[in-house]
């Protein structure tokens, strides 16, 4: 069944956003900022996987974190930065971000624009691990990586 897009774009006819942390971390300080979830489709659909909306407001990024599952991401709004460790680039509409099982990722909104991405994963998923302190310290020997990461 089509399910229509309400106004902008970014929202749909019948589908709520949800809170970003639901599937991910128990932990009320997760590390992540101005992020919305909308699930687009999923095994509703007769599909072994889950297609997600994600919008990121200006200066919010989603959390740091790894896991054994992957990620295929398809930029569809706004601007921004993405971290697939090592590698960080700028990223706008159109840009295919591949995560791959394992890797520490993160994605960022320019400060002056939101970033919307579909975010392609399997149904069936372990929970992501979120970076620690001793993560980020290692992470930040990249200076690549440090000047994406925030204090
Ligand atoms: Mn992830």
């Amino acid at each position: 069944m089509t399910r229509f897009r309400k106004g902008d774009a970014g929202r749909w006819e019948g589908i709520d956003p949800e809170p970003y942390d639901a599937g991910g971390s128990d932990d009320p300080e997760a590390p992540f900022r101005g992020v919305s979830r909308q699930r687009l489709f999923g095994p509703e659909e007769g599909l072994d996987a889950a297609l997600r909306y994600f919008e990121v407001e200006p200066g919010g990024w989603t959390a740091l974190e790894r896991h054994r599952h992957a990620h295929a991401v398809v930029v569809v709004r706004g601007r921004g930065a993405a971290l697939v460790a090592p590698e960080v680039r700028e990223v706008a509409p159109f840009d295919l971000v591949r995560v791959p099982p394992g890797t520490w990722h993160q994605l960022r909104a320019a400060d002056d624009a939101p970033l919307g991405f579909l975010c392609l994963v399997d149904a069936e998923r372990d929970r992501p691990e979120r970076a620690g302190p001793d993560d980020v310290e290692a992470l930040r020997a990249d200076p690549r990586v440090a000047a994406f990461l925030r204090p």
